[in-house]
């Protein structure tokens, strides 16, 4: 119960971080001393996504228990259901069990490149609900985190549908959400009064990504759907290099978690991309109180 423990005994925001599994051993090295930079701002908890296929699945795993291991922070392993039936999913939970991961981002996935419908495997799951399911019943020890979408998810047909999904995965047991990644801190305010207004009580994570550049921020929106304010791009237009970007970038997630803190969110979760500086430069910024 990883997530429930960290979120009701904070006295502060909880600061998490989220890695990738890097492609290569000279990758993994940086993603290290990136850690253990990160490491000063005190986060509740470490997060590592899964990927959709391939070698960087279990990587995923070797991550977080690195990371537990040398950091002695609370960690959670993200799972998709993308190519792996019941079984599959089974032996995964039972290897990060053995392990003593602390908790489970539990994710659907993405449908396969070029395709916008997701694929359920024989004996597989469908949707994230069934997999926060599948936990809650077999490995009841995991906290189980799922995805949120302030601006709605990319295939529902409308906000009040996603969140009635939303809503399945937490009657299922998930403990937290962690949004995806948005500029408006409008969007997310709406969201969080829309999941309140429908019975959704458990915390409710902000996920912000600075912006490193321009071209970088529009190829991820463009994949997940998320807008970016026209002033924000203007400003994004204006700079001429990509360090200016990436200046700019960080002001503006500066300002976020600013608005965020003012309306009383129970903790921010950054998307690092593996990397420390922007985080960095924006915690020491913000002086956000570290939770115990
Ligand atoms: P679901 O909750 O299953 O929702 C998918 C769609 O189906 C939505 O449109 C929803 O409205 C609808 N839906 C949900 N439940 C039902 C139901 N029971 N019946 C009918 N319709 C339903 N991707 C990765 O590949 N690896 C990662 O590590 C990863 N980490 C992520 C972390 C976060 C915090 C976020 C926000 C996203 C992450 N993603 C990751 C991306 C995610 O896999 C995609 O956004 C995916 O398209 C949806 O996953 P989901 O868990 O939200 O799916």
């Amino acid at each position: 119960m990883a997530f429930r423990s960290i979120f009701e005994s904070a006295t502060a925001p909880v600061v998490s971080f989220e890695l990738f599994p890097p492609k290569t051993p000279a990758g993994l090295r940086t993603l290290y001393r990136h850690v253990e930079r990160l490491m000063a701002f005190r986060p509740g908890f470490v997060t590592c996504t899964y990927g959709a296929g391939g070698s960087t699945q279990e990587k995923t795993l070797e991550i977080v228990a690195q990371v537990r291991q040398r950091w002695q922070v609370p960690v959670a392993a993200h799972l998709t259901c993308v190519g792996a039936n019941r079984q599959a999913l089974a032996d995964f939970l039972a290897d990060a069990d053995a392990q003593r991961i602390d908790a489970i981002v539990a994710l659907r996935g993405d449908p396969p490149q070029g395709s916008t419908t997701f694929e359920t495997v024989p004996g597989g799951l469908s949707h994230a609900n069934e997999l926060v399911e599948l936990i809650r019943t077999d490995f009841p020890r995991f906290g189980v985190a799922v995805a949120g979408y302030p601006e709605k998810h990319v295939e529902a047909p409308s906000m009040e549908v996603d969140l009635e999904h939303l809503k399945r995965k937490v009657d299922a047991g998930a403990d937290i959400v962690i949004t995806q990644l948005f500029y408006d801190n409008s969007d997310f305010l709406r969201f969080r009064d829309a999941c309140r207004r429908i019975g959704i009580g458990v915390p409710i994570v902000p996920g912000l990504l600075p912006i490193a550049s321009f071209s970088q921020i529009q190829r991820i929106t463009s994949l997940c759907g998320a807008k970016l304010p026209q002033s924000l791009v203007e400003r994004l237009q204006q700079a001429k290099t990509e360090a200016d970007q990436a200046s700019v970038g960080t002001e503006h997630a500066i300002a976020q978690v600013e608005g965020l803190l003012d309306a009383d969110v129970p903790g921010i979760h950054f998307y690092v991309l593996n990397r420390s500086e922007a985080a960095s430069q924006i915690l020491r910024c913000v002086e956000i109180p570290t939770a115990e």
